[in-house]
């Protein structure tokens, strides 16, 4: 049939425009490593914004004693109490509590808002206390993991850029983060000092650091992507003179934003941007991370039924942006029933297409594979962009012949921290990235490479953070 070689067609156009060969990826991973570079030599450089952290010193396993963590990221805040053995590993437990940010507070005072973690914050350690004994010389401390963006001025306080993620609180914008929540604290008479103001990477880092001293970068592969990783505090030229500390600086690189003419870009993803609250913006992010590419499946599939009718009068449903999720995509795409009949669950009960034959839920899958498949190659290609930066990647050091085993014993063990529910849940997503890695350090690198997934790192590792950077330790 006619209709059906047309939609075979889309199909294929879309492939081609999402292809990932390994030397694509090579130029993207040059591309990465120069933004990265060009960030690193003046504020506004690049895309990239490679946002100093001020932290110097990762946990190195030896820490001790009890520590808090706050972790507010989003709709939900969430407290930890870690306790330290000070035996590498030895994590002796942890306690959370989550908790929903109520939605007034989300548009109100700062005050308010940090009142609220305050006084939930004095419950916990209330509650936590109770149980177990707190000597009372000790002051507690805290580690803050604030993912917003952040002009950090030391590894314990930083001023709020602006607000994202649907929190409009003017009187903060412009103000020091942990002095906000440090005011609240003793407000709140609760005796607590916040010794540390941290990112979601960078807890991440922090705690794949502390399980692993080979541990040099860090990502998060979620509802949202970013980096960070340890860089040499004399490649970070644009603040130079400004550093007393020699060494190494974590650098939040929010890569998110990053970009390049060699990403593979379709009509779609330029429709997915325009329709965006914020065009221009967080280009990797929008080809990456779980919140876009159930969307990307969703008007591939639109643009399929649109343009041939194979799927019957055109479900209203399927123009809603963002009704299908990515978890919904990853069922379908994960779907090894032989007559697909998960894929029909879905396209049934989300998108309302009451009966699509056999061989159209096959091409739904195979869009689902494409758009994940693209995904997971390129954030591979990133992280080995940051390889290449700090010359981790093998491509300095690949000698010819003769001293082909001489340096390939030089080969560093590197330690990739990752963390994220798009990574950690979605098998295909994460074969896909770990093929991919493979093939652009080819066979002698890829081994020496290596990706641990963290769980919990971004609350965690504030609280290891609030440990190495402790004044009574
Ligand atoms: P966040 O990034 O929101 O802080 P997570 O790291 O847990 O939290 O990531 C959640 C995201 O991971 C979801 O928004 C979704 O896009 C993705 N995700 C979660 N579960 C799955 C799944 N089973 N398959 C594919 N993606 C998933």
């Amino acid at each position: 049939k006619r209709a059906w070689r047309r939609v075979v067609r889309v199909l294929e156009e879309f492939e081609e425009g999402c292809a990932t060969p390994v030397g694509r990826l090579r130029q993207v991973v040059d591309a990465m490593a120069v933004e990265m570079h060009a960030g690193l030599v003046s504020e506004g450089g690049s895309k990239l914004k490679m946002l100093l952290t001020f932290v110097h010193n990762l946990p190195s396993g030896s820490e001790k004693g009890t520590y808090y963590a706050l972790d507010l990221g989003g709709t939900n805040f969430r407290i930890l109490r870690v306790q330290l053995g000070g035996q590498r590993s030895a994590i002796i437990g942890h306690d959370v509590d989550r908790q929903p940010i109520p939605l007034h507070l989300m548009t109100g005072t700062s005050e308010e808002l940090f009142d609220f973690i305050a006084s939930s914050l004095k419950e916990f350690v209330e509650r936590e206390e109770s149980v177990s004994e707190h000597s009372k010389s000790e002051r507690r401390e805290l580690g803050f993991t604030f993912s917003f963006p952040v002009k950090q001025t030391s590894s314990s306080s930083g001023i709020l850029i602006k607000w994202t993620k649907g929190f409009v609180i003017e009187d903060m914008v412009g103000r020091d983060v942990s002095e906000c929540l440090q005011q609240a604290i003793s407000r709140n008479g609760l005796d607590m000092q916040v010794n540390a103001l941290i990112n979601d990477t960078v807890g991440t880092l922090a705690l794949g650091h502390y399980h692993d001293e080979d541990t040099v970068v860090a990502v998060i592969i979620g509802t949202g992507t970013n980096a960070c990783y340890l860089e040499r505090a004399d490649a970070i030229i644009k603040c130079q003179g400004l550093l007393t500390t020699p060494g190494d600086m974590v650098v939040n690189m929010e890569w998110g934003n990053f970009w390049s003419s060699h990403l593979p870009r379709t009509s779609y993803d330029i429709d997915l941007d325009a329709d965006s609250p914020n065009p221009n913006d967080q280009g990797f992010e929008k080809m990456i991370s779980g919140m876009y590419l159930g969307d990307i499946v969703r008007r591939v599939i639109l643009r399929m039924s649109e343009e041939l009718g194979v799927f019957g009068p055109v479900s209203s449903k399927l123009h809603v942006p963002f009704i299908l999720r990515t978890p919904l995509m990853a069922a379908m795409h994960e779907d090894d029933t032989p007559d697909l009949r998960e894929v029909a669950r879905i396209l049934r009960d989300t998108l309302e297409f009451p009966d699509i034959p056999l061989n159209v839920r096959k091409l739904v899958v195979k869009v689902c594979d494409v758009v994940t498949r693209r995904a997971a190659r390129l954030a591979a290609a990133g992280i080995i962009g940051i390889l290449k930066k700090i010359g981790r990647d093998g491509s300095g050091g690949i000698a010819r012949g003769k001293n082909e085993a001489a340096s390939r014993s030089k080969m560093r063990r590197t330690v990739v921290a990752v963390e994220g529910g798009l990574y950690t849940n979605y098998t295909l997503f994460r074969e896909y990235l770990n093929e991919a890695m493979s093939q652009i350090l080819g066979e002698e690198i890829a081994p020496s490479v290596i990706i641990k997934v963290m769980e919990d790192g971004s609350g965690i590792g504030a609280a290891l953070l609030a440990a190495s950077h402790s004044t009574s330790s």
